[in-house]
């Protein structure tokens, strides 16, 4: 594999490696529009924060694009510069509705992606496709990284397809996701859809970053059999059966029946919610509309009763704790004091000197100066 291919189309003046992020072409079609006025600083190269807002307000792929890339750089200046552009539009955030769909692989996720996007587009609504993909730092992004993918859906104008970030941790994966969340809906991105590889822990992070979980699974054998934990079917709203086609229909009726029955005994992923199971077919877009309207129905009815903003409110909070926690561990771990006095507290607790506790009790009075 050549050099670039993990090379973004764009990386910001002096970019550095962190920028391993492959930026898939979308189509820049407000760029030249005449709808689109006083964007010349598009060819600037060093954007100010005012230019990325203006950009991203004014719904311009092409900057919404450098700011997403801003977003995922690794690099200290980047963070504190997308930060300032994330300050500025997250008043005009989180108006869109946040849609998870996992499954094991080959159960169809990115073709029913394509068929709701599509059909979304159609009804004129505006779609941003991401995904997190914990095997994207070996892999460098199976998921949506292959451009001959979702072909129908590049083609719309109201779609926008952003890959995985694929460096670093699931944690840093998670953190430019939820912040890439924000500059799609500030850019107007009206469904925010983002698949997941139904493996590790990448569907509960995907869970506390969405209003409705729709796992992708297909006809025919039990849970266990399609790699699927039974944790990751008590954190959906809807088990799809895809592949009701041709041969198929009957096998995934009998499928469905079997998951009703096994998730009557579950408790349900969201309050006042019973977790619906359906049949559809991506590839002939066969149940997408029904897959639609029961998302809003779940909508209105999350809305209604207070479900819909409680999980928002608790994701928010969840979001800062689990920063907060990776921030206090690194920032600990990399304490210079801390670095030289580890491996001699270490060997200490090896040869019986010190116990456990009091080893952990000592390094963090080292740390705090208490
Ligand atoms: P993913 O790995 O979950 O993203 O799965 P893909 O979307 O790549 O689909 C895996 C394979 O299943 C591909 O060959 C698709 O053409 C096929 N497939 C997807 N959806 C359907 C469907 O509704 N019916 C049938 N018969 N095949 C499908």
């Amino acid at each position: 594999m050549s050099e670039n291919i993990n090379r973004p189309e764009w990386v910001p003046e002096n970019g550095g490696n962190e920028f391993t992020t492959t930026v898939m072409k979308g189509v820049a079609t407000n760029a030249n529009s005449s709808i689109a006025p006083n964007l010349s600083f598009i060819k600037k190269k060093n954007l100010t924060v005012k230019d990325y807002v203006d950009g991203i307000l004014s719904k311009n792929i092409t900057i919404l694009s450098k700011a997403i890339t801003l977003i995922e750089s690794n690099s200290q200046t980047h963070i504190e510069l997308a930060q300032q552009v994330l300050q500025k539009i997250l008043p005009h955030s989180g108006k869109s509705v946040r849609i998870g769909i996992s499954g094991p692989p080959g159960a169809g996720k990115s073709t029913s992606i394509e068929a709701l996007g599509y059909y979304l587009c159609r009804q004129g609504l505006k779609v941003a496709v991401l995904a997190i993909d914990p095997s994207s730092t070996l892999t460098k992004g199976s998921i949506l990284g292959d451009k001959t993918r979702m072909e129908l859906l590049t083609r719309e104008e109201n779609a926008y397809i952003r890959p995985s970030p694929s460096a670093g941790t699931l944690g840093g994966v998670a953190r430019k996701t939820r912040e890439t969340i924000l500059a799609c809906e500030a850019a107007g991105y009206e469904v925010i859809l983002i698949e997941t590889v139904g493996v590790g822990q990448s569907e509960i992070t995907v869970r506390s970053m969405v209003d409705f979980f729709l796992l992708v699974l297909i006809p025919g054998s039990g849970d266990e059999l399609q790699g699927i934990k039974k944790g990751v079917v008590e954190i959906s709203d809807m088990i799809a059966i895809n592949k009701a086609d041709g041969d198929n229909i009957q096998y995934a009726n009998r499928t469905k029946s079997a998951y009703q029955q096994a998730i009557g005994m579950l408790q349900s992923a969201t309050d006042g919610w019973k977790t619906l199971v359906k049949t559809f077919s991506a590839l002939e877009h066969k149940g997408i509309a029904d897959i639609w309207t029961d998302i809003n129905t779940f909508i209105d009815l999350t809305k209604q009763n207070g479900a819909f903003e409680e999980r928002r409110q608790s994701q928010v909070l969840h979001w800062v704790q689990s920063m907060l926690e990776e921030e206090l561990k690194n920032r600990f771990y990399n304490n210079p004091t801390i670095l030289e006095l580890k491996p001699k507290i270490d060997s200490d607790v090896l040869q019986g000197e010190i116990t456990p506790t009091n080893a952990v009790s000592l390094l963090l009075s080292k740390y705090f100066g208490v």
